[in-house]
């Protein structure tokens, strides 16, 4: 990683977990629209890569920065980086996120609530804090859009399934209500997506790797989403063209 500062007139994007799924399909929607894309991701180095390189097909700068957003140092070493490389962040997409193996709420160890709302919302209010800092017209900044990625989970509560990812998730939507309120007269938009069943690795990792064909009848649409279903309504939320919408939770779940 080399510092450049100067070396995008673009608008930034960070994505956290842009490797994979719902990320990578906006990493390459944000890359065809001529964002300057930083990719951010845990493990997975090639996916990572992979999709840098389809952002730069899709006419977009890619950037690939690793980073564990369960953990507070990574996610200030990662807008260190970020500083470094572009010295600017017009738009966040908080969209890494994690499930655990199905249980029922009886039977969930502290060690997993922990890492559960540490990956999925403590996380995103860290993130958002950062980019904050780095947006806030009060700040001196340009201001800017913040998209948080939400799940229906947070409206049904997964019963029997993982009721502590589904309240992970309805934080991040109060977190997207009450932020919205705080930096609106920031020049600083903030929503949130809420995906419904969507057909991507998250649901091998919980165990289920036939989830999205099993239930996807299920859903009144009768089918799972793809991830750049979603993707879709976040570049809509980043953009411009949604400048008067903040506060907003917007479902992309086939009617459930
Ligand atoms: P996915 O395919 O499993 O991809 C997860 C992404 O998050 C990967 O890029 C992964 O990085 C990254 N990630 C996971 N833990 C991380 C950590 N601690 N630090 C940094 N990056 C991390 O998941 P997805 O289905 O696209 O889900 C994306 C978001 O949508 C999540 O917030 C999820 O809750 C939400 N969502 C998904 C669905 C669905 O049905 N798929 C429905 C509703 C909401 P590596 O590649 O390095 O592992």
């Amino acid at each position: 990683m080399t510092a450049n500062p100067s070396s995008s007139q673009r608008p930034v994007m960070l994505i956290t977990g842009g490797s994979r799924g719902i990320g990578a399909a906006t990493a390459v929607l944000a890359g065809r629209a001529g964002y300057a894309v930083a990719i951010n991701y845990r493990d997975n180095v090639q996916a990572a890569e992979a999709t840098a390189s389809a952002v730069e097909a899709a006419g977009g700068e890619a950037w690939c920065i690793q980073a564990d957003v369960a953990s507070e140092d990574s996610i200030m070493a990662m807008f260190a980086a970020l500083d470094a490389r572009f010295g600017r962040l017009d738009v966040l997409v908080n969209n890494a996120g994690i499930v655990d193996k199905k249980a029922r709420v009886q039977d969930m160890s502290g060690e997993r609530l922990q890492r559960m709302f540490m990956v999925n919302t403590v996380s995103a209010f860290i993130c958002a804090r950062e980019a904050v800092k780095r947006m806030s017209t009060e700040l001196g900044k340009e201001g800017g859009a913040i998209v948080n990625v939400s799940s229906a989970a947070s409206r049904l509560g997964s019963a029997n399934q993982y009721v502590d990812y589904a309240a992970s998730k309805g934080a991040i939507d109060v977190l997207t209500l009450g932020l919205a309120q705080e930096v609106a007269g920031a020049g600083i938009r903030v929503n949130a997506v809420r995906p419904g069943l969507i057909d991507t690795d998250i649901h091998a990792s919980g165990g289920i790797p036939n989830r999205v064909n099993d239930l996807g009848p299920s859903v009144p649409m009768g089918r799972g989403g793809s991830p750049e279903e979603v993707a879709e309504a976040i570049m809509w939320l980043a953009s411009d063209k949604a400048s008067y919408t903040t506060m907003s939770l917007v479902d992309v779940s086939g009617g459930r």
